[in-house]
């Protein structure tokens, strides 16, 4: 009896998919049942969901899959996250050259997927959390899970200057890697002072005639090898003290221009850019967890212990509870934590 209460086909003849995953309070009261009801409710379940296919979600992929746990990766909307979107990355260890950072998602994919890790596209899109699994929606199905590491990441800023969602696409982007071979021999502009928007020009002077790097402050927040090889490189003016206050387009709704005001004195010009590079930093992916966990002001989720949520079976990596070091060798390191954390909580949960 025993063992035909494992087998998943019989289980689902005798509960039902629903009754067993939805009610399981109501679908049986002895303790006998309700230990048979938990044994076959874990084979009906996801042992491990990753929310995230970034830098975070992929190690702790890698980690949950060698842990035979043969996690199901929610890739979502920006598939390998932002390393995706990145030029060479030069100061994650054991690349003494440097690595692109698309290359080193596939490197990382490939490299879960190997261990028995399973990729799917759909983004979560809610969240359920219930005494002993969570569910989690992925696009429009309802998936249950007995443990899950949200590693969504974080999503590029925009100024939210009037008409910018027309824009996008069309003259205004925050991806130079992707977007950045479009704008050959004409200007173009970087808003942002930090590592990303010294990347970003830099990345954009082997294309465009002139990069101008707008910046609200007199000084870049960028580490100081980056603003130094920004502020030596010849293609790139730096417009201090400056913030765009509109987006121009010609007359086929292209980017033509863009107005500037100086902070300082006021003063305002135009400025011809064929493109604008928007590089202010990130917002936490959350929006699905909103509520259901502990967040931040900004919406940072809040891990303790590194990668513990406030919820058991929640785990949490990289970027969306960090806004601190957003490091790619960061992110790698709480998908670690968060992929051993789920390991030993499924462990103790059959005990
Ligand atoms: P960041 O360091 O937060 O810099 C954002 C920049 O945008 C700041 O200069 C900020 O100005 C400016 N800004 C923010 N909101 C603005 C607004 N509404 N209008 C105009 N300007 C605005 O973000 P990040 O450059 O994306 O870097 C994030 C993290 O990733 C950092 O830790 C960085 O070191 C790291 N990163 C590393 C690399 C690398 O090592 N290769 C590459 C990219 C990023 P203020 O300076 O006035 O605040």
């Amino acid at each position: 009896m025993r063992r035909r209460l494992l087998d998943p086909a019989f289980a689902l003849s005798i509960f039902g998919r629903d009754a067993a995953l939805r009610r399981p309070d109501s679908a049986a009261r002895c303790p006998y049942h309700v230990f048979h009801l938990r044994r076959v409710l874990s084979l009906l379940m996801e042992k491990v969901i990753i929310v995230g296919s970034g830098c975070a979600g992929l190690t702790a992929a890698i980690y949950a899959a060698r842990a035979n746990l043969s996690p199901l990766v929610l890739e979502g909307r920006q598939p390998g996250g932002q390393l995706s979107t990145t030029t060479l990355v030069e100061n994650y260890p054991g690349f003494p050259d440097g690595v692109d950072g698309p290359q080193l998602i596939i490197n990382m994919h490939d490299q879960a997927e190997k261990f028995g890790a399973r990729f799917s596209y759909a983004e979560a899109t809610d969240l359920e959390l219930r005494n002993q699994h969570v569910r989690v929606k992925a696009d429009d199905e309802w998936l249950e899970t007995q443990a899950l590491i949200i590693a969504s990441g974080a999503s590029a800023r925009y100024l939210g200057l009037e008409n910018e969602d027309k824009f996008i696409g069309h003259g205004l982007t925050s991806c130079a890697t992707c977007d950045g071979a479009f704008y050959k021999n004409v200007p173009v502009c970087v808003i942002g002072g930090g590592d990303s928007a010294a990347e970003e020009s830099l990345f954009l002077t082997r294309f465009a005639s002139r990069v101008y790097l707008i910046h609200r402050r007199d000084k870049m927040r960028a580490s100081k090898i980056m603003a130094d090889r920004v502020l030596a490189n010849k293609k790139i003016e730096p417009i201090w003290n400056t913030v765009v206050t509109k987006y121009i387009p010609d007359e086929k709704g292209e980017m033509r221009a863009v107005r500037l005001r100086n902070v300082k004195t006021n003063e305002e010009r135009e400025l011809p850019v064929a493109c604008v590079f928007v590089a202010i930093g990130h917002d936490p992916n959350t929006k699905a967890f909103a509520g259901k966990l502990d967040a931040d002001p900004e919406g940072y989720l809040i891990a303790k212990n590194l990668a513990e949520s406030k919820h058991p079976g929640v785990f949490i990596a990289g970027d969306v509870a960090d806004r601190v070091y957003k490091q790619a060798v960061t992110a790698a390191a709480t998908g670690c934590a968060a992929a051993m954390d789920a390991e030993r909580y499924l462990s103790e949960l059959e005990r």
